[in-house]
């Protein structure tokens, strides 16, 4: 199956022989300036995350509900993770823009800074530490951290292990 629109393909090919030549006739600056884009809409969701948990943090630390204190950290995890879909969504365009840039090979031998992505692109795809880059932070681990903390802090004050 294509990767971008399902259809068959051929074998070892991730994409079929249309999505492939649609591809191979995009012109590079303004696939560079949608990639640019995508990346600014990605780490502007990121940021509201952020902010929307340490909104939640303040309200449920900071409120008079004396017995009902840790719902306000639930309903936070809940809130908080409807806040993570768009940004992983995000992750998954800025991802593949990435992926299409660096990977085609019609873009490369381009006269600027790209090419030097594309190597060190090459070369991270043998490294051991390949799940950890700085996007999949923003777009799973920060995100994860942040939702299982308030589930645990809910837990914490219903459990009255924190007061
Ligand atoms: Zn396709």
């Amino acid at each position: 199956m294509c990767k971008i629109c399902s259809n068959k393909r051929e074998q070892e090919k991730v994409l079929c022989s249309s999505c492939q030549s649609l591809i191979e006739d995009l012109d590079f600056d303004t696939f560079n300036a949608e990639r640019k884009w995508l990346e600014e809409l990605f780490v502007g969701r990121f940021n509201n995350f952020l902010v929307v948990f340490s909104l939640i943090v303040t309200a449920g630390f900071a409120n008079n509900l004396e017995n009902w204190k840790y719902l306000v950290f639930y309903f936070g995890a809940i809130l908080l993770s409807f806040c993570w879909l768009p940004l992983v969504r995000a992750y998954h365009k800025y991802d593949n823009a990435v992926k299409i840039l660096l990977t085609l090979k019609e873009f490369k031998g381009k006269p600027n800074q790209i090419g030097i992505m594309q190597e060190l692109y090459g070369k991270r795809k043998n490294n051991i530490f390949k799940n950890f880059t700085i996007s999949r932070w923003l777009a799973f681990y920060i995100p994860i951290t942040c939702v299982v903390f308030l589930i645990i802090v809910g837990l914490g004050i219903n459990l009255c292990i924190i007061k």
